[in-house]
């Protein structure tokens, strides 16, 4: 990658590298500290309990993912990529200036629920335009979104740095606002770069260039949605009324969420694979897409936890004092992209390496080793608590290492991943399925969101055996993919 990384590369892609960098600066800034803010009864929080705040934390991440399906649908079929950007940045933008507010809970949610809503619109959106500036597609294309995600990573380090800063040491609201300026200048960046550099691109609404064929498709496509819809809702009703769940607090919405988006990526498989009007053998890589979305979405379950479970250890129980100093406890969740801006071009370069011997480790043998790696850090995190729940503080390289195995195992199934959509879904639902992989990491991110619910004060004797949990389940799919690498690889007729 290094060599193709040198390569020229359009202007148009360093306008979407710092559009991005600062929208992610926005997002993962404020996220950096939304748990610390729900669950703070002394600096103007929320003053939740932990199990509702994660909760709550675990719905907004969710949603963030989920909404990436209307967003794309938007962009395709009325607004345009480039205006879905646009219009979603500064949608991003008013969410996080209501933040800013210090103005109680319900316009606290109004302002979490509008920065969900842009996010959807811009964060799908932008990532088709950088493939498109490659028709071509190939090694350049895979090189222009490995600049893209190191802009991703970059936006996340600052946005952690200064927002987290910000938050937790002079006033929350301060933070949030510092969010909305950095979504502010990625607004400016795209406003004026785009007119210049990225012209012609994204103007159109795909879908308008219609042909019998996806005008049919598209019917079809309409009917099934309102009958999804009307399933939904109809279960839903059904388990509020039974009293299964509970969709009044915010722990029940979480769970009906997860029933939402349970029910959205099993039908659209479903949907894909018997009426889709698929070959043998694209079936049989609809299947390898299945297992790859399962796996993906424990992956984020595990990962994402960086700003939840894990950021209640660092905040409570890890040694944070340098030289007389308190490092902030979000500054702890900034290992992730520091990591990856370190770590990913060895990896490429590994990859290549391993290529040009002939030893380039399959899709199925990559993810085993990002769920493995995964597992292996909650185990890191199993001998942490082990020593918090003793009333200790713990070194903070637990910590550390923990986000640098999350970090290696993300750069095995993240930029894989989601290359390896694109190339085994069937041409005609390639954006479709696109926006699958997505939903993949709303569930993670809901996951990660309940989980941590296990993670209040008085239950503190638990965390050991939470961890526990969440290394032998990630491990353990590690090892079935590892073990049955073959036959799934044989499944993707031919693509590798
Ligand atoms: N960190 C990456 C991003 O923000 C991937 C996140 C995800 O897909 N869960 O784009």
């Amino acid at each position: 990658m290094p060599s193709q990384i040198s390569q020229k590369h359009p202007t148009g892609l360093y306008v979407l590298f710092f559009a991005e960098m600062w929208e992610r600066f926005s997002y993962y800034g404020m996220r950096a500290i939304l748990l610390l803010f729900l669950i703070d009864t002394v600096k103007g929080g929320m003053s939740m309990n932990a199990s509702e705040s994660a909760a709550i934390y675990g719905i907004y991440t969710a949603s963030v993912y989920l909404l990436t399906l209307p967003g794309g649908w938007l962009a395709d079929n009325i607004l345009g990529q480039k205006k879905a950007i646009w219009y979603g940045g500064i949608v991003i933008m008013i969410g996080h200036i209501i933040l800013a507010v210090p103005a109680g809970s319900a316009i606290f949610f109004l302002g979490l629920t509008t920065v969900a809503v842009g996010t959807g619109l811009l964060k799908p959106n932008i990532s088709s335009i950088v493939g498109e500036l490659y028709p071509e597609g190939g090694a350049r294309r895979d090189a222009a979104f490995s600049i893209f995600y190191m802009g991703i990573n970059l936006g996340s380090f600052l946005g952690i740095a200064i927002v987290g800063y910000l938050g937790e040491r002079i006033s929350w609201h301060l933070g949030f606002g510092a969010a909305a300026i950095g979504m502010l200048l990625g607004l400016v960046v795209f406003r004026i770069g785009s007119e210049r550099h990225l012209k012609g691109m994204g103007e159109v609404p795909p879908a308008r260039i219609s042909t019998p064929e996806s005008d049919a498709q598209s019917g079809t496509n309409k009917k099934l949605g309102y009958g999804l819809v009307i399933l939904l809702i109809g279960l839903l009703t059904v388990l509020q009324l039974s009293g299964t769940i509970d969709m009044t607090t915010a722990q029940g919405l979480a769970k009906g969420a997860g029933v939402i988006i349970v029910i959205i990526s099993a039908s659209y498989f479903l949907f894909i694979l018997f009426a889709g009007g698929l070959t043998r053998v694209e079936q049989k890589r609809v299947l390898v897409l299945i297992i790859l979305f399962l796996a993906i979405a424990l992956f984020w379950a595990g990962y994402e936890q960086a700003g939840t479970s894990l950021q209640i250890f660092a905040e409570r129980h890890t040694q944070r004092m340098v030289g007389g100093w308190e490092v902030p406890s979000s500054w702890f969740q900034n290992f992730q992209p520091t990591f990856v801006l370190i770590f990913a071009p060895v990896l490429a370069s590994l990859w290549i390496f391993l290529s040009s011997k002939s030893l380039n480790p399959s899709i199925p043998v990559k993810f085993a080793a990002g769920l493995i790696l995964l597992g292996l850090s909650f185990f890191v995190m199993v001998a942490a608590s082990n020593i918090a729940v003793q009333g200790n503080l713990t070194s903070p390289f637990f910590l550390i290492f923990t986000y640098f195995l999350h970090t290696i195992g993300e750069l095995c199934v993240s930029p894989v991943g989601l290359s390896s959509y694109t190339k085994l879904a069937p041409k005609r639902y390639v954006s479709q399925l696109m926006g699958i992989w997505f939903v993949g990491a709303s569930l993670g991110n809901l996951i990660a969101g309940i989980f941590a619910g296990g993670f209040d004060e008085e239950n503190v004797m638990q965390m050991p055996a939470l961890f526990n949990q969440v290394a032998i389940i990630t491990t353990a799919f590690g090892l079935l993919l590892l073990i049955f690498w073959k036959p799934i690889k044989g499944w993707m007729g031919g693509i590798s």
